[in-house]
């Protein structure tokens, strides 16, 4: 069971990371849609005085067709903003624009190659690296991206000059392939590095979460603690008073809790805290605010609530906690508890005090009773 759900959280991990990834190759590759262009026509104009024209127009429409594209999908992207794992269906279109692209310089590099002259081949070759090398900055967020890209844009020269036989072609393929095989590894290590930085990132999110809502639980009985009692019946007040709304307060602390433990030990008393908080959780609503807010202390926070209401509220809790058999180790025995009771539209602190003040009333008055406070 635990190991399902490790398992899915691990999975739901990866996809998050993954999304990260994603999310981030959009927002750093905007810009290379542009660069490649100035590249182009650069190239273009580089070339215009050796190769037919139509040739050179053709590629450079062609290129400017993928960009088109590209450009197209970065606006759709933007505008729907995807989310977490949304983000992964963005994935497919950007590998296949980015794909096209890549192939256009790369095969089509090959076909505006003027082969009557190696100054203009080398130049080619060299924009061939140099656009490669930014694509590994560019895609670096996304490894297989990065990869793809690489040997779309720079294989298909660096084969056609090794078989080329020219001495000279051959030693800038063999410098290419070099260039090749560190991407690939310099890729593997960025990635790792990448992958690791927003899966700390994701895990230290989860943590915090944990940690957040753990400061506000009590361990014992599950219920809300000092700390998120104040904090939850800080906003339930002002949002009564706000609204000139009724905001009653119980206070309730068990009788003779002291002797309990002593008669029958801590962790009877344990199972008398948890028993009693779930007789109390199930009378309350959604919308009260209920905690143990001390050793055997409970506040109830009742919004809506007269203090007559209120009142016979905490009566009918006293009445069964009363009637309530506690069972540990094969021992049976009962527990009472002292109310106080009050309703104030002024703020939490204060219903506090009042409430603290008339469960004492009630301890005064030989325990097991409900008091009202004003
Ligand atoms: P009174 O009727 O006046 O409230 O008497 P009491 O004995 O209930 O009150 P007192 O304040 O003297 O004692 C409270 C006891 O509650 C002392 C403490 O050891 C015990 N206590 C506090 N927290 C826990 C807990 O988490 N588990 C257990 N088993 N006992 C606890
Ligand atoms: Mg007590
Ligand atoms: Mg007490």
């Amino acid at each position: 069971m635990n190991h399902t759900k490790n398992n899915d959280s691990v999975t739901e991990l990866s996809v998050l990371v993954q999304s990260d990834k994603l999310q981030l190759l959009y927002h750093q590759s905007f810009p290379a849609i542009f660069v490649s262009m100035f590249n182009a026509a650069l190239l273009t104009a580089i070339l215009w005085p050796v190769q037919d024209h139509d040739v050179l127009l053709g590629w450079l429409g062609f290129l400017f067709v993928t960009a088109i594209a590209r450009l197209l999908l970065f606006i759709r992207y933007r505008k729907a903003a995807p989310q977490a794992q949304d983000v992964l269906t963005w994935e497919k279109p950007y590998f296949i624009t980015l794909t096209l692209s890549s192939l256009t310089w790369g095969v089509g590099c090959l076909l505006i190659m003027p082969l009557d002259s190696f100054v203009h081949q080398a130049v080619i070759f060299y924009f061939l690296i140099g656009m490669s090398g930014g694509a590994i900055s560019v895609y670096s967020a996304h490894r297989m991206m990065t990869l793809v890209t690489v040997a779309a844009v720079l294989l298909p020269a660096t084969i056609y000059f090794l078989i080329s036989g020219e001495f000279l072609f051959v030693g800038m393929a063999v410098g290419a392939v070099i260039f090749f095989i560190s991407t690939i590894r310099a890729t593997k290590v960025l990635g790792f590095a990448m992958h690791q930085n927003f899966l700390m990132t994701h895990q230290l999110e989860i943590s915090n979460e944990n940690a957040e809502r753990l400061a506000r639980i009590d361990e014992l009985t599950g219920l809300f603690n000092r700390r998120a009692f104040y904090e939850h019946g800080k906003v339930l007040s002002n949002n009564c008073q706000r609204n000139k709304d009724e905001l009653a307060m119980i206070l309730m602390d068990i009788d003779n809790f002291k002797m309990i433990n002593d008669k029958y030990g801590h962790a009877a008393g344990d199972t008398v805290l948890r028993e009693i908080g779930k007789i109390l959780l199930q009378r309350l609503r959604k919308s009260d605010v209920f905690a143990r807010i001390g050793g055997e202390e409970f506040g109830m926070l009742l919004p809506l609530t007269t203090v007559n209401k209120a009142m016979q509220l905490a009566e009918e809790l006293r009445q069964v906690i009363e009637a309530t058999t506690i069972t540990f180790e094969e021992k049976k025995f009962a527990v009472t508890a002292s109310f106080g009771v009050t309703s104030d539209v002024s703020d939490i602190d204060t219903l506090v005090r009042q409430a603290d003040m008339a469960m004492y009333r009630s301890k005064e008055s030989g325990r097991n009773a409900v008091m009202q406070g004003q």
